[in-house]
């Protein structure tokens, strides 16, 4: 391979960070804190191993997604309740937030609406950080496991993916049939997955999730959510995916409701601003 004689100086060249976010609105974390404090239990909901489960929130609510019984990776679905064809934009996220979400970072929307769905308020595997692999948890990388990619890769036709399942609750809750639901699934947030790149050849890695019963990640809803949870086929994610192979457990989803007077100065935010012109 030939190489120009600057080769070496352009790849000296330093780094820019794209989308530099010191102008992002900040959540007031202090408010959702407060009202935290105070807010009441109103539902929860238990996601079977190998299946997903669908769940409400409303804008002021909190939901939480807590790890029960044993380590357990959660592929995670959000959209505006009231219109589906507004949900949880990964790509975007990840490119205002960087590769994995902690404390103080949010869901942001699709086009054209682009705005905060959900704010993560608890982590409480905030202390994993970036481990010496580059791996850390709660990624915005990956997609979701799916029959798709098994059958290209190795001619398997499993049901059970994360794919298939938000598919199924999804189709199960809004009465659609699988063909209506299946094009609302989109790239999740890989709530308690540990993931990184490999540094050699860039590729997408998992590893053991450092996640324990008990631990657990938690959001104030900022739009009025319906949110889709799956128990990844895939356990704690330490070896494979899109089998029945590994061991799995199920999850917890818990919303609890603020009361509105702690929430005095808070709005939902409105969709982006863009005049939508496109130039014309
Ligand atoms: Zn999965």
């Amino acid at each position: 391979m030939h190489e120009p004689p600057d080769a070496t100086a352009r790849r000296a060249t330093q780094p820019v960070i794209c989308y530099p976010n010191h102008t992002l609105p900040l959540p007031d974390l202090a408010l959702y804190s407060a009202a935290r404090e105070r807010a009441v239990k109103i539902e929860e909901i238990t996601v079977p191993p190998r299946e997903a489960a669908c769940f409400n929130a409303q804008a002021g609510q909190f939901f939480r997604i807590t790890s029960v019984e044993g380590p357990q990776v959660g592929d995670l679905n959000l959209w505006n309740a009231q219109d589906l064809s507004e949900r949880f934009y990964s790509g975007k996220t990840r490119a205002l937030h960087g590769t994995h979400l902690t404390r103080g970072e949010r869901m942001w929307s699709s086009f054209p609406h682009l705005r905060p769905m959900a704010t993560i308020t608890h982590d409480t595997l905030e202390w994993y950080g970036m481990d010496a692999y580059g791996g850390s948890v709660h990624d915005v990388i990956g997609t979701r496991c799916d029959p798709y990619t098994g059958n290209l890769l190795a001619g398997t036709h499993y049901h059970h993916c994360c794919h298939s399942n938000l598919t199924r609750a999804l189709a199960d809750t809004l009465d659609l049939s699988l063909d209506a639901a299946e094009p609302h699934v989109h790239d999740v947030l890989n709530v308690f997955m540990c993931t990184g790149f490999t540094r050699d050849t860039g590729q997408y890695f998992m590893k053991a999730s450092p996640v324990r019963p008990g631990d657990y990640l938690e959001f104030f809803a900022e739009i009025d959510l319906l949110g889709a949870l799956s128990a990844c086929p895939g356990g704690d994610c330490s070896a494979e995916h899109s089998s029945d192979t590994a061991a799995c457990h199920p999850l917890l989803v818990e919303i609890f409701a603020s009361d509105p007077a702690d929430l005095r100065g808070w709005q939902s935010p409105a969709p982006n601003g863009y005049d939508r012109s496109h130039g014309r």
